[in-house]
Formats: C-alpha cells, structure tokens, sequence
C-alpha cells in the first residue's frame, strides 16, 4: 500500500466519525468526544477522541493512535487492510491493490470472491423464492406470520430441491475453488480418495442471510421445509469459511445497530425468526444470538454499541440455560442486564403477533433486574423449604454473583438473595468475598484459605444438614452419637456436636457456635448439593477412625521416647503393647 495513499486517506477520513461507528461518542469539548473504551471493561468513559489533531487516546488502558490504529486494533487487521477500510467507509476510491505479500493478495482475492458469491447466491434464492416449487415456503412463511414486506427486508429466500441447478448456474460465473470455500456447496470423497462434484450444500430450504456489521451476506442459515428423517436437521448453517466464523456474528446487527444506539440498549433474541417479527413490528434495536448462548466474540461486538441488554429468550429449559449462560457473560463484560418472561409461555414471535407490539412493549418495559430473574430461578429450581434445596439455590446464584464487577452490586444481589431465600446475609456476604478471594488467588493461598476441614468432617457436616429422614443424615447421627471420641478434638467438633443433638434443622447456621463454625459450614455448604449416599458416610466414618489411630500412634512415640528418656520401663513396657495393638489396628483399618 503506498505511503502517499494512506496520508490522502488520512486526510480525508473523520476519525469521530469513523470511530463512531464502533463506540457510542458523546461531545465533551469543543473538538472533543468521549465514550467507553473498546479495548478495556470500564463504566466511566476514559476514551478519548480528538477531532482536531485526529487521534484517540484511552486514559484507562493507555491505548492511543490515528485512525487507522484504531481499524488496526479493532478489526485486528494488518496495515494495508485497515488504510482500505478507512477508505470504504469513508467513500474514497481505491487505487490499483498494492499487496505486502502473495499470500495477502490471494487471500484478499478469494475474500472479494467469496462476498460476491454470496450476495449472487442470496439474490438466486430469492428470485427462487417466487418460483412454483417454492409455494409451500410461502404458505410457511405466511402461516408464521412472515410478510412480503419481511421477506424483502431480510432478503428471506428458497433453496430449491436439486443438487445441480444451483451449481449450474453458478459454474459459468465463479471458478472451482471459490465454489469449494464458500460453503455453500458440498462434496463427497470418491472411493479413490479424489474429491467428488460440487452439490447445493441447501435444498428445499427457506434461506435467511447472515449477515456482517457491514451488511454483506456472509453465510446463510436454512430451514428445512419437511420435518422427517430425510430432511436433515431443522436448521443448517454455512460452515466456518473465510467470510464466517461461527459465534462471532450476530444476526441483524447490520440494521439494529443505529437504533440500539438511539435507544441506548439492546433487546436480545434467540432466533432468527423471532428477531425478524419484533424487527418488523417496529422493535428494531433487536439482535438474535441464533439459538445458542451468547459468546465472547458476540459480547465484544455488542460492547462497540451498548452496555445494556434486554433478553428475551425462550421460555423452555433451552432457552433458561441459554439466558443463564449469556447473562453470566454480559455480567462478567461490565453490561447492565434485565430479563423479560413473556406470560403464557409464547415466544418473542408469537407474543408480538397474538398480543401486538404495544403488549411486547408493555412487556419489555416490565423487564427485570437480572439479579431478580436469578433469584427467582432459584427458587423455581430448587423451593427452598429445606436447608439443602437453599444450599442447591444458593450454589446456582453464587457463580453468578461472582461475576459482578462491581462490589456495590454484587453485595446489592447477595442481600436480596439472603433474603428471598431466608439464608443469613452477612453469612452470604462474607462467602462472596471468599470466592472472589479464591477466584484471584493462585492455586496455593486458595488451598492455605480453604477451612481447614478433612473431607471426612465436609461430607459429615454435609449429611447432618439433610432433611430429617434423609438415611445418610440418620446414619451419620447414629454413628457419631455412638461414637462421639471419633470427633473430639476436631476443627468441626463442636459443630458437629451441635448437629448430632439436633433433631431437625431448619437453619443450620442458627447452630453454629462462633464465627470460624459459621464459616466453615458456609465454604462446605456453599461448594456442593451432590446427594450422598450411605457408603460415604461409611467411608468418611472409616476416615476419621483411621486418622484417630494415627493421631493416637504420633501420641505414643512422643509418650514412648519421653519414657525411655526417664528410664521409666514400666511405663515402655505399656505404651509399647497399646502401640503394638495400634499398629495391628491400622494395618486393618
Ligand atoms: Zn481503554
């Protein structure tokens, strides 16, 4: 790329401008702008864009540099790439390519290829659309509510039932190898290990366009028309290609993202089909993930635009995990995130058309916090009437807590979830600030943090707090009531002393003594709501007479050595037999 181009682009690109198409920019001088930085995770705006001297600069993160820089770093681009970038968005024509290397320019190439082959391909499915064959994807179209309007908004398409019509057409227009790598042709091995002939990848599908932040199809998602065996799976995405990689796209942000700027949020669906009725209804600040959790790659993305989102996913387990895993993300990247739970168990699409736009606007207004979506999961999942079923919700809610950056907040969620699951907050509070701790800590100050309990004592403190009946709790009661020198002298002793004594538990914290109790009950509770089963208190029974005998033998060699010091042969001649029996004990235990 020659330098004199660059510098004519230069000069004639906007930096606020182009670096406003990546970050929400507001005026904070005369020829100032600021906004959230890219390239760290902040709240308070330290980005800076000057417009005069044509440069940013971040003073949280130190990034800094021109316009191209900043393509450079956030399109993670060479040079070259980042100087044409610039050049587009700023409507300059380019000179004749000029590439560092070969690799580069055939790289290049085959880029180009492969946009226009998709946006030939996409125009070919939707001429294809209006074809006799494809009647019934329009009658499916129309029974979901899809309007002509919407099919040509989203360039909706048909692929139609052969293998070869597509790739006849096709073949006089694009060589063999743009064919091969843009995905939307497949090929089986021959027998003698030669590649076979091209084939329409999509058939007798209804095609839907993804597209880039830029607008240009890069890759398709297709819906098979039949629902049988022979159809294939219900949707069919392009493979990963030059052009496309999976998860870092995400559906509709072409068009939404002027209008999540306006609105300052971002409403979050999972489907395509969902995403284009409420787009259609007038909602257009809304993005599909394309029916899986978000990724990180999407979270950057979105990042550029907003920090706050509004989800709406699907009301059945799929979509609740899928919800729980991107608002775990989101959380982690600093955005403010609300949860919206359509009544009746409809989906985004099919609420906007049973109820009407008004409805689902009603209903995003009505959006909750997502610390209270997350209690309230809790207690759907797990109704905590039991000390175990709270310690199963509080397990669900502490990862999530975890992720708040901010302590405020974080210490906001816990009290709330103290309190709606009825679970001591201060208690909950200070087990926050132990996983956070043991979360920045290495492997070993987590270890030296970690009460120091056997797994014994954490898997019999564990069972004590079932739920009377429970046949690990009895078991475990009845052998330490039995038992009862097993414990003394224990971290746990007293703790367990109180549990043996109690009939039924409805708060176990309400039982522990002093605050190291609380503590290590809290870190044993917290970190696990596996069942357990009767063989385990067994074992940890086994454990813990095991680890007396050892104790008892450290005792006696101590004993026997002072004795011998004394010369005192009685006393020898005792401890030396209860040693003996000791070590038989041992060996057998
Ligand atoms: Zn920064």
């Amino acid at each position: 790329m020659a330098d004199g181009f660059a510098q004519s682009v230069k000069q004639q690109a906007d930096i606020v401008r182009v670096i406003g198409e990546y970050v929400r920019l507001t005026k904070a001088g005369a020829q100032s702008f600021k906004g959230l930085c890219p390239f760290h995770k902040e709240k308070t705006p330290s980005f800076n864009v000057q417009a005069a001297q044509q440069f940013f600069h971040c003073f949280g993160c130190g990034q800094s540099g021109d316009v191209f820089t900043f393509v450079q770093k956030m399109e993670n681009v060479g040079f070259p790439e980042a100087v044409r970038t610039v050049a587009q968005k700023c409507g300059i024509p380019l000179p004749k390519r000029e590439f560092s290397s070969p690799e580069e320019a055939q790289a290049s190439r085959l880029r180009s290829r492969l946009l226009e082959i998709h946006e030939q391909a996409c125009g070919y499915f939707e001429e294809q659309l209006q074809s006799p064959e494809a009647a019934r994807a329009r009658e499916y179209l129309t029974s979901r509510g899809v309007t002509a309007e919407a099919i040509a908004a989203f360039r909706i398409g048909y692929a139609p039932d052969s293998y070869s019509t597509m790739r006849d057409r096709f073949q006089s227009s694009f060589d063999e190898e743009t064919m091969r790598a843009s995905g939307l042709f497949s090929s089986k091995e021959q027998n003698d290990g030669a590649v076979g002939p091209l084939y329409a990848r999509f058939r007798k599908r209804i095609t839907f366009p993804i597209r880039n932040e830029a607008g240009r199809v890069i890759a398709f998602t297709a819906r098979a028309l039949d629902n049988d065996e022979k159809a294939g799976p219900k949707y069919l995405n392009s493979p990963e290609t030059p052009l496309y990689t999976k998860g870092h796209v995400l559906f509709n942000l072409d068009k939404a993202k002027q209008s999540i700027r306006q609105f300052e949020f971002a409403l979050l669906v999972e489907g395509q089909m969902d995403c284009i009725s409420v787009y259609m209804a007038g909602i257009t600040n809304v993005l599909a993930t394309s029916g899986t959790a978000f990724t990180e790659a999407q979270v950057r993305l979105l990042a550029r635009h907003t920090r706050q989102v509004v989800v709406n996913f699907d009301p059945d387990t799929a979509g609740a995990n899928a919800a729980e895993k991107s608002i775990a993300l989101l959380i982690e990247e600093g955005f403010s995130v609300k949860v919206v739970t359509l009544d009746g168990g409809l989906d985004p699409d099919r609420y906007v058309r049973e109820r009407g736009t008004p409805a689902y606007i009603a209903a995003l207004r009505s959006a909750r916090r997502h610390s209270d979506y997350l209690i309230d999961r809790a207690r759907t999942l797990f109704p905590p009437v039991t000390p175990d079923a709270k310690v199963k919700a509080l397990n669900f809610l502490l990862p999530h807590m975890q992720h708040i950056p901010s302590r405020i907040a974080r210490d906001e969620f816990a009290a709330d979830a103290a309190q709606k699951l009825a679970i001591d907050s201060a208690l909950l509070r200070q087990e926050l600030k132990q996983a956070a701790f043991a979360r920045r800590a290495d492997v070993s100050s987590k270890a030296a943090a970690a009460p120091a309990l056997s797994e014994a004592e954490k898997l019999l403190l564990r069972a004590l707090t079932l739920p009377a009946g429970d046949a690990a709790r009895e078991l475990a009661r009845k052998r330490l009531a039995q038992e009862p020198a097993l414990y003394e002298g224990l971290a746990a002793s007293s703790l367990l002393s109180a549990f043996v004594a109690a009939e039924t538990i409805s708060n176990p914290f309400d039982l522990a003594p002093d605050e190291a109790s609380r503590h290590w009950l809290a870190a044993v509770l917290l970190h696990s709501s596996q069942e357990i089963q009767p063989e385990q208190v067994e074992d940890a029974f086994h454990s813990l007479r095991h680890s007396r005998l050892e104790r008892r033998q450290r005792e006696l060699r101590r004993q026997l050595a002072e004795a011998e010091q004394r010369g005192d042969a009685t006393s020898v001649q005792e401890l030396m037999t209860e040693k003996m029996t000791l070590d038989r004990a041992l060996r057998e235990n």
